[in-house]
């Protein structure tokens, strides 16, 4: 009989809110407005998929050029396009200009992987969930021949919280050990790669009215009673696209973290995982979804994507209109190969 997946998304989902869990894994339920930052982050991940991908450099430069302009088919009329195509060209550039070279090499990009999910107190598989998942990249260090998980993230900021918090992170020692057991190789770690999203915005100058209130202002308080101010004019592309180029050219942009996975981190992510999964049979069992309300508005002001659905308490007429329904993991294959499968990457 098919297990059913679990991935780290689910499982994070499932910690932060029950509720959510089970309206986004049990009821296939997801919200229909598109989130900007995570669709960024998406195209960014596409983009490094072609660069470290095969081909010759030139045909790589202009796939990359073609995928970022698809992916803002509107950045003419809609600002926030306009705003992120710049940024991914930008981001990009000053990518490979940082990283003309790399100190490893890439054995397979979007690895997926699926894995049983072990008790490690008895070492027998779960006969519910299995655990799937999909790692930016598989890589080789030239030097020492270890293989290490390469994980791209976009940060608005890279801060020493951002990285004091890596090793602990549940997801790269999560995908470690999965991974190490789907190859049947040992995992090394994780090279955390960041790079950070500017928040350089294109000036929008100021009209007419604004420039003659500033203007006024200036002399009223001028001791001539004139001022040689000029209106501001909107920044063109080109000045724009320039100082995202310079900005990029800043080293401290990108942030690069290599983290060996150590037994200890291992053994307690196992059992933590094991764990996770029995908190998620007992909701089962009792459908019990318990709302977490604490985190409804956990990113600063942004809500959760279910808050007008949990603030409608469930409103039929709010779910039809900002709800759509799909299959939960459609991020992943449809069809994985089996867990015995040896070293499918190879
Ligand atoms: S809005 Fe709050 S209670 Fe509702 S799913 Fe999101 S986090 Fe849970």
């Amino acid at each position: 009989m098919p297990k059913d997946t679990l991935t780290y998304s689910a499982l994070k989902t499932f910690m932060s809110c029950r509720w959510k869990y089970h309206l986004q894994m049990n009821e296939g339920l997801v919200p229909l407005a598109q989130d900007d930052n995570l669709y960024l982050g998406s195209v960014w991940h596409s983009v490094l998929e072609i660069w470290y991908g095969g081909g010759e450099y030139n045909s790589k430069l202009e796939r990359v050029a073609s995928l970022i302009d698809q992916s803002f088919p509107n950045r003419l009329s809609d600002p926030r396009q306009k705003r992120d195509w710049h940024l991914c060209h930008a981001m990009f550039s000053g990518y490979t200009q940082h990283y003309p070279e790399e100190e490893f090499n890439v054995l397979g990009l979007e690895v997926e992987f699926t894995v049983p999910i072990v008790n490690p107190a008895t070492g027998r598989s779960s006969r519910t969930f299995e655990l799937r998942g999909k790692v930016d990249g598989l890589v080789q260090l030239q030097r020492t021949g270890e293989l290490f998980i390469l994980e791209h993230k976009s940060a608005a900021q890279i801060t020493g919280d951002y990285i004091e918090r890596l090793p602990a992170d549940f997801q790269i020692n999560l995908y470690a050990i999965a991974l190490s057991r789907f190859l049947k190789r040992k995992i090394f770690g994780v090279i955390y790669s960041i790079t950070r999203k500017a928040s350089l915005k294109q000036s929008e100058g100021e009209t007419e009215e604004q420039f003659e209130i500033r203007k006024a202002e200036l002399i009223r308080k001028s001791k001539t009673g004139k001022t040689s101010a000029k209106r501001k004019m909107p920044e063109t592309d080109e000045a724009y696209r320039e100082r995202l180029i310079e900005k990029y050219r800043d080293p401290e942009m990108y942030y690069r973290e290599v983290l060996y996975l150590s037994a200890e981190d291992a053994a307690r992510t196992s059992s933590d995982l094991w764990n996770i999964t029995k908190l998620i049979l007992t909701a089962r069992r009792e459908n019990s979804w318990i709302p977490n309300r604490d985190h409804c508005f956990r990113f600063g002001n942004q809500p959760c994507a279910y808050w007008p659905l949990c603030r409608s308490n469930n409103n039929p007429n709010v779910r039809d209109n900002l709800y759509e329904h799909k299959a939960p993991h459609s991020e992943l294959s449809a069809v994985l190969e089996d867990t015995d499968n040896e070293n499918p990457v190879f």
